[in-house]
């Protein structure tokens, strides 16, 4: 009855029974025995490596080791009774210790015989020794799992250690399913990339995924294996991208008139840069084509966004249609708002701004407008993509920062008109290209990689405690130029007091180095009240204290060109890119700006690394591949709605190149066979099929 396929249930496998299947989903969130297949070693051991014993070191994880067990003995009474045994090579004597299993140890551990002994090597009373190894006699018997060159490591836990499922446990059910089901692995790729690409196929790949003949073949694996997992990322976004401009047509912009004109003639009161000028034409090239423009922007702080995204909105408005901004806030969109009005001057286009705190008379009023078509331009936040907001005809939707905004909610704004609109989203966090064709594949990407002319690098230092004079030095003189300092301090949730501990110690420092009535300090963080805040926040903006002191990084997102400084207290505990958005508040006018970063005198390598990086480069993109480099793609935002973390073997820090040939070559098939109708194609088609069904790449196999 039971047909021999990948989707049983794991607790029909033989030697896993109820048991250890409920353990397994459990832990390890495994139900059938695809899934299974599907749980790769993290590491291989060479075994045919063998330590001997005075090379060992506590640091070392797994050695195999080849000696001779010279004595054995049982010690200790009841539940303490456990079998100790001395290993022996020619270079000295480690101990093996058995708390478990002693009746098989008594039976099958001899003394004076040779063994191979794998473990994990820990130093006890001085000795080292090795707990529970795994045991095999030398020779090796020829043909067994345990005659592998590469051994494969499983990662499991200790609950399913206690059953026996330990690595060696998984790799046993590796082989008996590698047994059963080889034959019903199925191939995912058509054969034809296969050949042009020299790929493995898929069912030698698991197989020596699992059993790695050699190192070569193991490597064709990996590279097999990863492909799958960037090729179909890669497939559903592109697809999913072409069936979109199939479908949709797009707001047609034929024209470039008076509002783009007499704006970047006599209202852009400077040239824009290269960079700016590229983008521009990106979005003059997209919004030609009939198709809805799905643009992003990455761009650094202060490489001048705005004034792209106001032509883009001008543009729309010289073609008969509505734009409109959202931020992530009410202090940006409050910040876009204000100085979209002030570049405009009152003239083309008729400026709204939409929030949270608009009061409800006004937003009868706004609603009206938009509906008559009286309001150009509509900023705001995420309020003004409501249902309730209807637009006249809306033609372009240019979101700031685009962590917070998901493939759904760009979705939604697509319904927005009956021809969906025009869609640019920017951001000032750079991200690595690998992650932005991962994460965002389905946008176009521009890139403004030049800051304006004349803006001086902001110059980086990092000062130990030692050094804390100096600092200070540097902040009077930069005051005494009529200047302003950031000062701000990491805060963690979970030790929010003592934050505040070393928050208030800072300022009382402070308070001695810059006393009154010449120095005042504003003082932000995230125990005040909203009122007390916005108060400190305005006497800081309006020039009346020169010193802002500050827990948080949200409540400092005001733009104040005047200050020259940023001081970040305990610098080794923000991330990179946290680091390198707080460095962007300072230069942003033309004078030379600081940042500097306090930290103590014992640093983590990895700590060390990212202010090194602070210090060496201004470059987010620069900045943001080493971020990727040190902490993986898991934890750089943006990355838990996608399916990043999805991918079991590909590494988006390291298979850049793989990454970018799987997106080629879907791009290649795309362009030849748009709508998978080639039959050549039939598995790319009826994967598609299955995934929009909401089946998993584990249940295809
Ligand atoms: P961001 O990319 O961070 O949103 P903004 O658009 O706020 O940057 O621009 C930062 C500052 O640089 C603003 O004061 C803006 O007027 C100015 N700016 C933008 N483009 C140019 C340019 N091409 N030349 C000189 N200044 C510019
Ligand atoms: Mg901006």
């Amino acid at each position: 009855m039971f047909a021999s396929t990948l989707d049983t249930n794991i607790e029909f496998l033989k030697g896993v029974g109820p048991k250890r299947a409920e353990l397994l989903q459990k832990e390890l969130g495994i139900f059938t025995c695809g899934q299974l297949l599907t749980l790769y070693p993290f590491r291989y051991i060479d075994r045919t490596r063998y330590y001997k014993i005075n090379e060992l070191n506590p640091d070392f994880p797994y050695v195999q080791i080849l000696g001779r067990i010279t004595a054995k003995e049982e010690v200790g009474e009841k539940h303490k009774k456990r079998i100790v045994a001395k290993l022996t090579d020619e270079t000295g004597t480690i101990e093996l210790v058995w708390f478990q299993s002693l009746k098989w140890v008594t039976d099958n551990v001899q003394t004076g015989k040779v063994y191979i002994i794998f473990g994990k090597p820990v130093v006890f009373n001085g000795a080292f020794s090795i707990s529970h190894p795994e045991l095999e006699t030398y020779p090796r018997p020829r043909n067994t799992i345990g005659n592998l060159v590469l051994q494969p490591v499983y990662s499991t836990t200790e609950k399913l250690k206690k059953f026996l499922l330990d690595s060696r446990g998984i790799q046993k059910l590796q082989a008996l399913l590698i047994d059963q089901f080889i034959g019903d692995i199925k191939e995912t790729i058509p054969s034809y990339i296969l050949n042009k690409y020299n790929i493995i196929g898929r069912k030698q790949a698991i197989l020596n995924i699992h059993f790695p003949k050699d190192t070569t073949l193991l490597k064709e694996s990996e590279r097999r294996l990863k492909f799958d997992e960037l090729f179909f990322i890669q497939l559903s976004m592109l697809y999913g991208k072409q069936q979109r401009e199939l479908k949709f047509k797009g707001h047609l912009f034929p024209v470039v008139g008076e509002r783009v004109n007499v704006f970047y003639s006599e209202l852009l009161p400077f040239e824009l840069t290269n960079a700016q000028k590229r983008v521009v034409k990106e979005i003059r090239q997209d919004t030609q084509k009939g198709i809805q423009m799905n643009r992003l922007i990455q761009g650094d702080v202060g490489s001048g966004k705005t004034a792209v995204a106001l032509l883009s909105m001008l543009l729309t408005n010289d073609n008969g249609l509505q734009a409109c901004m959202m931020a992530p806030t009410e202090i940006l969109a409050r910040q876009h708002y204000e100085s979209i009005v002030s570049m405009l001057q009152g003239r083309l286009a008729n400026v709204t701004i939409l929030t949270g705190s608009t009061t409800k008379k006004q937003r009868l009023q706004i609603h009206e407008d938009l509906e008559n078509g009286k309001t150009d331009i509509l900023i705001g936040t995420h309020a003004l993509i409501e249902d309730k907001v209807i637009f006249k005809n809306l033609g372009m939707v240019v979101i700031d920062e685009q962590h917070r905004f998901g493939v759904e909610q760009r979705a939604k704004l697509w319904r927005k008109n009956t021809i969906p609109p025009h869609i640019l989203v920017m951001t000032a966090t750079p991200i690595p290209r690998t992650l932005a064709m991962t994460l965002y594949g389905d946008l176009d990407v521009s890139i403004i990689d030049e800051l304006p002319a004349g803006r001086k690098p902001i110059d980086t230092k990092h000062f130990f405690e030692g050094q804390r004079l100096r600092m200070f030095g540097l902040m009077k003189q930069e005051i005494a130029k009529g200047r302003q300092v950031y000062v701000v301090y990491p805060l963690i949730k979970e030790s929010e007091k003592l934050d505040l501990l070393h928050l208030e110690a800072g300022i009382e420092q402070m308070s001695y180095q810059f006393p009154l009535p010449d120095y005042q300090i504003s003082i932000v963080h995230g125990k005040m009240r909203n009122a007390d805040k916005d108060y400190e926040m305005q006497r800081f903006v309006t020039g009346k204290s020169q010193i802002m002191v500050a827990t948080t990084v949200i409540e400092v997102g005001v733009n104040v060109p005047n200050a020259s400084i940023m001081i970040i207290e305990n610098a080794e505990r923000f991330g990179l890119s946290q680091l390198h958005q707080l460095r962007g508040r300072v230069g942003r006018g033309a004078e030379q700006s600081y940042c500097i970063l306090m930290s103590g005198n014992k640093l983590s390598k990895e700590g060390k690394l990212r202010l090194e990086t602070m210090v060496h480069t201004n470059n987010g993109f620069e900045i943001s591949e080493i971020d990727l480099q040190l902490r993986g793609p898991g934890n750089l935002s943006g990355t838990q709605q996608s399916g990043v973390l999805e991918l079991k073997l590909a590494n988006l820090a390291t298979d850049q190149v793989l990454l970018q040939q799987a997106r080629d070559t879907v791009i290649e098939i795309l362009a030849e066979d748009a709508i998978l109708i080639d039959p050549k194609n039939s598995l790319l088609k009826s994967y598609l099929a299955k995934r929009l069904r909401g089946i998993s790449l584990d249940k295809i196999s």
